[in-house]
């Protein structure tokens, strides 16, 4: 099986933690940064 999208992850380059990602959380977490510690997330981290 291929599920190439089902362990894509951020790992925040701040805090260190790690968050299961998909688009809407992509977006939500270059839109306001990294849900745990805040750091702004250049847009560019996913491509
Ligand atoms: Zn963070």
């Amino acid at each position: 099986m291929h599920t190439d999208h089902a362990d894509e992850r951020f790992v925040c380059a701040e805090c260190r933690g790690t968050i299961p990602i998909n688009p809407q959380i992509r977006r939500a977490l270059v839109q306001h940064g990294c849900a745990l510690c805040g750091a702004s997330i250049p847009t560019d981290t996913f491509c």
